[in-house]
């Protein structure tokens, strides 16, 4: 081998080796959705393309009701999460917060593929149109301004609401393709977030007991590793 094809072959080596480490800590996700080795689970701009590429077809009522409550449901855990690190400081918040926006802007592609309108345009943070989610926001804010433990357990407390009311959703009502996709994959991102917050509590030294969802359906998932957009 001539010193060049060495050099060359030394570098494609390092080169192979730099980008498998690099998508070590990355889990392998669908195009449109981006899950890190915390569970941060992120949706990215491909959405758009794969909710256009999918019909558009009749909403029915219930499908019309879930969309605005939805969008404020995503906006509720982004805002207290933001509100939650303001107090106390720990990275989980800001980082869960940022892919709670990106759920608000999934569920605000959908709105206005069908042309709806958004129950959230113009509200300040921790302001809800939604009265429910008005008294829900308050009551985990206040539960969350105790100490840090507390805050953490708002954390998997919105997570299980998240999961209940989406599964509620696509058992009962929601037979379009493109709500389905972006359903399933907030659900994803609400189990993900369960198991980030149950794991920060774990080095609290606490262990979650769930509040909403019953205790297999809970076990379930906290035994199970952090999903990708795959599965
Ligand atoms: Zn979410
Ligand atoms: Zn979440």
């Amino acid at each position: 081998m001539k010193a060049h094809q060495l050099f060359f072959s030394l570098l494609l080596t390092g080169a192979v080796f730099f980008f498998t480490n690099c998508e070590k800590d990355e889990v392998q996700a669908d195009p449109f959705l981006e899950v890190d080795d915390q569970g941060n689970t992120q949706f990215n701009n491909n959405l758009q393309t794969y909710v256009d590429d999918l019909p558009k077809e009749d909403l029915n009522a219930g499908e019309m009701a879930s969309l605005s409550f939805i969008r404020e449901e995503e906006k509720l855990a982004r805002d207290i999460y933001l509100a939650l690190f303001n107090l106390w400081g720990k990275n989980v918040f800001t980082n869960i917060s940022n892919s709670e926006s990106t759920h608000m802007g999934a569920v605000l592609v959908l709105l206005d593929k069908y042309d709806l309108e958004d129950p959230a345009a113009g509200l300040d943070f921790g302001v809800f149109v939604n009265t429910e989610l008005q008294s829900l926001y308050d009551e985990l804010l206040a539960h969350g301004q105790v100490n840090l433990v507390q805050a953490l357990e708002v954390g998997a407390m919105v997570e299980e609401v998240d999961i209940l009311d989406i599964q509620t959703a696509l058992d009962d009502f929601v037979d379009n393709q493109d709500i389905s996709l972006v359903y399933d994959n907030l659900m994803k991102g609400s189990r993900n977030h369960l198991r980030s917050f149950v794991r920060n509590l774990a080095q609290e030294g606490i262990v979650y007991q769930p509040r909403y969802l019953d205790q297999s359906t809970y076990d379930t998932i906290i035994n199970s590793p952090m999903e990708n957009g795959n599965n």
